[in-house]
C-alpha cells in the first residue's frame, strides 16, 4: 500500500489501473478511520480491482471553526487501517494541494436537498463544501464506484445528485450504518463524547427505534410518531436539534408514515453534535 500526498502522484500511481481497465473504487473519508469506514474499505475491496481511500479534513465543509479544530487527526492509525482493510492506495493531501492560493471554484446544488435538515442547521455552506471537494476529489481519482456511509443519509444523497448533474462516471453505493453494541453510530466525533454524555448519545437510536415502535403499534401520523421520538430522546435528557420523517429521495417532511420514510435525527450531546437515521420498515 501506498501514501500520496499529491494529484499527480495519485495519477502517476493510477495509470496502470487505469490502462488495464481496472474498476476502481473510492471511499473519501475525514480520517480518525473507525468500524463504520472499515465497512466502506472493505466492500470496495470485495468490488473493486483497487482501492483508493482519501483522508482529507476538509475545511470549507465546516460550518463550526472549534469542531474543525478539535476534529480527531489519527494519520498513523487511519494508514494502519487502511492496510489491514486491502486498501492499495491512500491519498492524503495537505490543504494547500487540495485549496491552492488563489483558487475560486465552488460547486454547489440549490434546493430542498442542500437546504433542510443538515443544511437548515448548518447552513447550506455545508454542503457546498462537501460537493466541492467531492467534485475535485472525483475528477482527481476518476473512481468508477465510490463508497458513501448511509449514516450521513443526506450526504448520499446529495452526492448522487452531484453525479446525476454533473455527469460523474461514477456510481455511488451506499453502505449501512455500523454501530457499537449499544446501538450508537459509529462517528469520529464520538472519542468527545466520554462519561455520562456517552449514556446521553444513545438518545438518538433511542429515538429512532421509538419511531419504528410507535409505528409498529399502528401510528401513522408523522407529528405523533415524532413526538413519541422526542418523549424518547427527553428521557436521556437530550433534545434534538431537528427530529423528521422525510421522503428517502426528495427529503420532503412526510405527514403520513410509510414504510421506506427515513426518520433523521440530530442533537448537541456535551460538546459535539451527532446524527443519526433509520428507515421505517
Ligand atoms: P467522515 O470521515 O466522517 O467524513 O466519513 C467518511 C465516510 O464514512 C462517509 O461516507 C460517512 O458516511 C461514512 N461513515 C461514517 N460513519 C459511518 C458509520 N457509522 N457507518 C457507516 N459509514 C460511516
Amino acid at each position: 500500500m501506498r501514501v500520496v500526498r499529491t494529484v499527480s502522484e495519485l495519477r502517476d500511481a493510477l495509470r496502470r489501473a487505469r490502462r488495464e481497465d481496472s474498476t476502481i473504487g473510492f471511499v473519501p473519508t475525514m480520517g480518525a478511520l473507525h468500524a463504520g469506514h472499515e465497512a466502506l474499505m472493505e466492500q470496495a475491496r470485495r468490488e473493486c480491482d483497487v482501492v483508493v481511500l482519501s483522508i482529507f479534513v476538509n475545511p470549507t465543509q465546516f460550518n463550526d471553526p472549534t469542531d474543525l479544530e478539535r476534529y480527531p487527526r489519527t494519520e498513523e492509525a487511519d494508514v494502519a487501517a487502511a492496510e489491514r482493510a486491502g486498501v492499495d492506495l491512500v491519498f492524503a493531501p495537505f490543504a494547500q494541494e487540495m485549496y491552492p492560493r488563489g483558487a475560486t471554484i465552488e460547486v454547489r446544488l440549490a434546493g430542498p436537498l442542500v437546504d433542510t435538515l443538515e443544511g437548515a442547521h448548518r447552513g447550506s455552506d455545508h454542503f457546498h463544501g462537501v460537493t466541492t471537494v467531492v467534485a475535485k476529489l472525483f475528477n482527481i481519482v476518476q473512481p468508477d464506484v465510490a463508497y458513501f456511509g448511509q449514516k450521513d443519509a443526506q450526504q448520499v444523497l446529495v452526492v448522487t445528485a452531484l453525479v446525476r448533474e454533473l455527469n460523474f462516471p461514477v456510481r455511488i453505493q451506499a453502505v449501512q450504518t455500523v454501530r457499537e453494541p449499544d446501538g450508537l453510530a459509529m462517528s469520529s466525533r464520538n472519542v468527545h463524547v466520554q462519561g455520562r454524555d456517552r449514556e446521553r448519545a444513545l438518545a438518538l437510536k433511542a429515538g429512532l427505534d421509538s419511531a419504528q415502535a410507535t409505528y409498529d403499534g399502528g401510528e401513522r401520523d408523522a407529528d405523533a410518531v415524532i413526538a413519541a421520538s422526542v418523549a424518547a430522546m427527553a428521557s436521556y435528557e437530550v433534545d434534538p436539534e431537528y427530529l423528521a420523517i422525510v421522503d428517502r429521495v426528495t427529503l420532503e417532511p412526510l405527514r403520513t408514515v410509510e414504510p421506506g420514510a427515513l426518520v433523521v435525527v440530530a442533537a448537541p450531546v456535551g460538546p459535539v453534535r451527532l446524527i443519526d437515521n433509520a428507515t421505517i420498515h
